[in-house]
């Protein structure tokens, strides 16, 4: 059953978030990134709203063409080309891969070639910047506006396309949950894992590829264009590709990982993932980017070294926190966590047919500490990106306050999960492990 709050967050969510996007996206294609100047603008009678539209870019042919090309481009690195990283990469997982188990009982295999595509992808964009020079590295930067509509062209034709095909031809019809209402279903998807032929998988593909990938280049793009405009690249611009770099390349290093967590597991696909990983992640991720064309912030190098410092920690806590559970998980608590064998608490669950599991939450580790800390390490992460932008204008710091809005309700929403699934077990490990993201605080 759909409550009234979540059918008003999902009708606000379906009716502002690309409103917001473009807000953010025209306030520094037109107001150098102040996002007060704009609203100031309106009050005064400056502008008229007709005026801010007018100035927009529209649609081209360009970045329509840049666009297909790219989509196709990520759709043959992920349907043609076998991933040969890990036969030559230690400790890589790649290749075929399974899923998790589904509700209706169904593995899914997955072809893992997230890294492989990343690479290529990367290599070819470096060879024509330095060699080939077909392009301008700046071509990103340069039709953004443009590239956004294509984006959403995109993530409303393939939110549209996972709805009706969850009606008429599911890949797996026991898998498909259906509400009764339009917009929830429409939001939060219908079918767990819709698929095209045996590979392509929708979930997989519009989760890493192709905003992930997309999002080291775009930083690129961003570091081009101060380069052409200041003749120089800032030290917050090279944090900035850093930081959110690694980010990325542990995604796709961790691709096969990846297909545990929540958004693979638990999350239909609707229009909350479809169109949130064609236009959310790839134009609000990288805002700080964006920002440091417009204001290109150098920082002395305590506050550079501080923030890189930052940065690493939190993607330590992140990185080891997701490492624990996982190792824990695979081995069935048979490993040592910091040295010795791991807490936990026995935990049993049903099925929807009916048969008992057994299951085991960890009490020791960073999940002694928290449980959420790989949230908190993540966060931390997020704030060092902010603040490479200093503190004149607060559009940087939408990152930090989306990421903290977004994890909070995703713990909240896990527990509630959780404690569905394990009941007293779950009461018993929130009395073991108190606190959500921060010891002593929440
Ligand atoms: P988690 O990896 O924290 O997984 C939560 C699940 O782990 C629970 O549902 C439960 O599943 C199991 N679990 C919970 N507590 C324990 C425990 N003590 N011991 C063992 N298992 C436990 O959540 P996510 O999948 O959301 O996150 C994965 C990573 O991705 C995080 O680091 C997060 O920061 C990151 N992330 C980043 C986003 C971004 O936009 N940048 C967005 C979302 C996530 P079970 O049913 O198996 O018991």
């Amino acid at each position: 059953e759909v409550d009234w709050f979540s059918l008003a967050s999902i009708l606000f969510l379906l009716m502002f978030a690309p409103l917001i996007v473009y807000y953010f996206i025209m306030s520094c294609d037109q107001y150098q990134c102040s996002l007060i100047d704009p609203v100031i603008d309106l009050l005064m009678g400056n502008e008229h709203l007709s005026d801010i539209w007018n100035k927009t870019p529209t649609l081209t042919y360009r970045a329509a063409g840049i666009y297909t090309l790219w989509v196709a481009f990520q759709v043959v690195l992920y349907v043609c080309i076998p991933d040969f990283c890990h036969k030559f990469l230690p400790g890589y997982v790649g290749g075929v891969q399974e899923g998790a188990i589904t509700p209706a009982g169904v593995v899914n295999k997955y072809e893992i070639n997230g890294l492989q595509a990343w690479i290529i992808t990367h290599v070819l964009w470096f060879a024509n910047a330095y060699y080939f020079h077909c392009f301008s590295p700046t071509i990103i930067f340069d039709n953004w506006i443009p590239l956004l509509w294509c984006a959403n062209i995109l993530g409303y034709a393939v939110s549209t396309f996972a709805m009706i095909k969850g009606y008429f031809f599911p890949t797996n019809a026991k898998d498909c949950k259906f509400t009764g209402n339009f917009f929830y279903d429409y939001m939060m998807g219908i079918e767990f894992n819709p698929r095209i032929g045996k590979w392509f998988d929708f979930k997989l593909f519009f989760n890493g590829r192709p905003g992930i990938v997309a999002w080291t280049l775009i930083n690129l793009s961003y570091a081009a264009k101060q380069q052409e405009l200041y003749g120089q690249v800032t030290n917050s611009m090279i944090l900035v590709n850093v930081l959110q770099g690694i980010y990325v390349l542990d995604f796709f290093w961790n691709e096969a990982w990846y297909l545990k967590t929540i958004d693979i597991c638990h999350d239909h696909f609707g229009w909350y993932l479809g169109w949130g990983d064609c236009v959310w992640l790839p134009y609000l991720y990288t805002l700080q980017g964006l920002y440091l064309v417009y204001h290109p912030v150098q920082l002395c190098t305590a506050n550079a070294i501080g923030i890189l410092m930052l940065g690493l920690i939190g993607y330590y806590i992140f990185r080891m926190t997701n490492h624990q559970k996982d190792l824990f998980r695979r081995t069935n608590g048979n490993c040592k966590i910091w040295g010795k064998k791991p807490e936990y608490i026995e935990c049993s669950y049903m099925s929807v047919d009916g048969t008992k599991y057994y299951s085991k939450l960890m009490t020791s580790g960073f999940w002694g500490w928290a449980r959420h800390f790989n949230y908190t390490g993540d966060l931390m992460g997020s704030l060092a990106y902010c603040l490479t932008c200093g503190f004149d204008h607060i559009l940087p710091y939408f990152y930090i306050v989306y990421m903290t809005i977004l994890l909070t309700h995703r713990c909240i929403r896990d527990e509630h999960r959780c404690f569905s699934k394990y009941g007293k077990d779950w009461k018993h490990y929130t009395s073991e492990v108190p606190y959500r993201l921060i010891p002593g605080v929440f």
